[in-house]
């Protein structure tokens, strides 16, 4: 059956490719006049289409606003598939002299999933709000009452199951929950899945990739980009194995002998459904209990804070690097920055938003006053200052230099942000001591987000990628994902899984169609610029022991935020090379954003090792001692540990994954989430 799908995607590929190619000899002018009009159109085209899912998001129960959504979300598919076909499609970009130009059109000449035709399509969209829905809608009994009505007592993954898993230590109820979500969601998505493979890849060829593997890696420009990866993730691997190794021995400190004697930790105790951020049991790894914590919660509730008092103090963040003022973001009137009171159902999940016309920018955040959320919208906000830098781009540039440097972008803000350093500069932390123990302790909490992140957020997509390209077989898929989980991130399932399982799809973005090696690569970059930022603000010096990168804090540095703009801003500032880097957009390959920010033009893993290089340096003694039967520091129980709840990965309600299937034909986009 598989060799005859293959002969029609041939059959079909063929019969694409044999179509006239009635827009080839177009002129360079010609095209210019043509992107003018097309900017036009697009702008308003895309705003309509963003002001009625903002609509929607800020009011899901509202069946009017649910129905506009669809409209527009259409309207817009149709407008540029229309565009695609007219203009884009079968164009030789390459030959174009002006690099703007040239670069509108080769973004302009993906349309994605939309170049298929309309069954094609519309099952394709079926098959994938099929399996968001299962997604969504996945319940299961709780541990204590595994037999019980499931729409009464069910619990879904978030709330629900999420918190079982974060704050749970009880192995046994642990494994239930692993296994049962599993049960839920992933393996009834397998038939599906198949489908979408084979629709995908025929979409993928209908834009002249290979595979739909191939499509989403054109996204970052680079032919090596695989072996790329890879190589990045050799460099970081030492780092992580120490975590590793020192978390799995904290770990038998508490669960013992059921975690086995291989060199795989179970994947359902390290306080994340996925295994993917390791932050739920800092309570159980932290090295010095005893030593100063950084949660500045209470201080914010002690001094007052409100929601807007917290995005006022981001702001003067960012203006203190000499970047422009952003309040529209976070005004009441348009923006949302609290849960509203009125009876409305809003999709909480924190989020920024491009309306495409190059005024109205805005955050939709459910904010509390803790520390999390004080990070994140320092997190939301560097999104905002990114669309407001590369405003001015055209449409089809306006977009991050690569899919990952959106999400570096506030990340980094929010590496200084969540420093001691700067938190006791804005008055939110006193008396902190600032010892070697506390340095290690605040490391370890960000290790156990950013480094045990790393090799999940390469495997998703290097699974993809083989699934995509055929290399690996339907009847192995499951097989292939264990032995990636294995590998690569040495967790283990903690119950035998077979190929009637489906563990992949039991991760939001794999149903959902959703890039992720996009955080692999933030996670790296984040690193990168901000070590770039620190020597620019003067705030880190190479080997002086007093200005190590991980105590930088680049607030109030005109220097970092010059140099900040430069990736985020228009062609004219690289060829000065004065001026600023968020400006760029993508009018210009990541590799030139990155050097006129770091001067390097690859990524590299050397600013996340030096970052955490005395964290390092802790573990190997720390492991190396536990080798010995001995240990610097042991667990002990402290009473009033505050255990965070993961947030979760479903982002939207079922009833908005129908709309999705329409508005996946366009991948950029307008709207950047804050989960991986
Ligand atoms: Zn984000």
């Amino acid at each position: 059956m598989l060799r005859v799908t293959g002969l029609l995607l041939l059959f079909l590929t063929n019969l694409v490719l044999s179509l006239p190619k009635g827009n080839t000899k177009i002129t360079e002018d010609e095209m210019s006049d043509i992107l003018a009009k097309y900017e036009i159109s697009a702008s308003e085209k895309c705003r309509d289409y963003v002001v009625a899912d903002w609509n929607y998001n800020t009011d899901v129960e509202n069946e009017t606003k649910v129905e506009e959504l669809n409209e527009q979300a259409l309207a817009f598919a149709q407008f540029e598939k229309e565009q695609w076909q007219l203009h884009f499609s079968n164009v030789s970009w390459e030959d174009f002299k002006n690099e703007t130009v040239r670069r509108q059109v080769r973004t302009l000449s993906v349309l994605g999933v939309s170049a298929l035709d309309d069954n094609e399509l519309s099952e394709l969209n079926a098959r994938q709000t099929n399996m968001t829905t299962i997604y969504s809608s996945a319940k299961i009994c709780p541990f204590d009452k595994q037999q019980c009505d499931l729409a009464t007592e069910g619990l879904a993954l978030d709330p629900g199951m999420e918190e079982v898993i974060s704050t749970s230590r009880n192995y046994e109820e642990l494994t239930y929950v692993w296994e049962a979500w599993r049960n839920v969601s992933g393996a009834k998505m397998r038939d599906d899945y198949k489908k979408y493979v084979e629709l995908s890849n025929l979409a993928a060829q209908k834009n002249g990739f290979s595979d739909n593997g191939e499509m989403w890696r054109s996204d970052f420009e680079t032919e090596t980009f695989v072996e790329d990866m890879e190589n990045l993730w050799k460099e970081v691997e030492p780092l992580y194995l120490e975590l590793h190794t020192y978390v799995k021995n904290k770990l038998k400190k508490v669960y013992g002998d059921k975690i086995g004697d291989d060199d795989l930790i179970p994947a359902h105790i390290l306080g994340n459904m996925w295994a993917q951020s390791w932050e739920n049991i800092f309570d159980i790894v932290q090295p010095f209990p005893n030593a100063t914590g950084v949660d500045v919660t209470k201080s914010l509730n002690d001094q007052g804070y409100t929601a807007r008092r917290m995005f006022e103090t981001s702001d003067e963040f960012y203006q203190s690097l000499g970047l422009p003022e952003n309040s529209m973001s976070y005004n009441e009137t348009l923006a949302l920055i609290e849960k509203p009171t009125d009876g409305r159902v809003v999709v909480c999940h924190a989020s920024a938003w491009d309306f495409c016309d190059r005024r109205d920018f805005r955050i939709k955040m459910c904010t509390k006053v803790n520390m999390e959320d004080f990070v994140t919208i320092h997190h939301e906000m560097g999104h905002i200052q990114y669309y407001i830098q590369y405003k001015d781009q055209p449409y089809a540039l306006r977009t991050g230099a690569n899919p990952g440097f959106h999400e570096a972008v506030g990340d980094t803000i929010a590496l200084s942000v969540s420093t001691p350093q700067h938190l006791e500069k804005v008055g939110l932390l006193e008396n902190y001591a600032d010892t070697e123990e506390d340095s290690i302790n605040a490391l370890m909490q960000i290790a156990l987000q950013k480094v045990a992140f790393l090799p999940f957020g390469l495997l998703i997509d290097m699974w993809r990628w083989d699934v995509f390209s055929g290399k690996i077989n339907e009847s192995q898929w499951n097989a292939h994902w264990w032995e990636l989980r294995e590998n690569i991130q040495k967790v283990k399932a903690p119950v035998p899984r077979s190929e009637a399982d489906f563990d992949p799809g039991a991760k939001y973005h794999v149903p959902a169609s959703s890039q992720y090696i996009s955080y692999f690569v933030a996670h790296i970059l984040q690193f990168q610029i901000h070590k770039a930022l620190c020597l620019a603000a003067g705030q880190y010096e190479p080997n002086n022991a007093s200005k190590p990168l991980h105590k930088c804090d680049i607030y109030r540095s005109k220097e970092a935020g010059q140099l900040l703009s430069k990736i985020l801003s228009p062609i004219k500032s690289v060829v000065l090379s004065v001026s600023d880097g968020l400006k760029l957009g993508s009018s210009r390959h990541w590799q030139d954003a990155l050097e006129v920010m770091t001067g390097e033009r690859q990524l590299g893993g050397s600013a996340i090792l030096e970052y955490f290089q005395p964290l390092h340096e802790f573990l190997k003694k720390e492991n190396s001692n536990a080798g010995n039967g001995t240990s610097i520091s042991d667990y002990s129980d402290s009473t009033d540990q505050t255990i965070p709840i993961a947030v979760g990965g479903v982002l939207l309600g079922v009833v908005i994954v129908v709309i999705v299937g329409y508005i996946i034909f366009r991948r950029r986009a307008a709207k950047r989430n804050a989960s991986s």
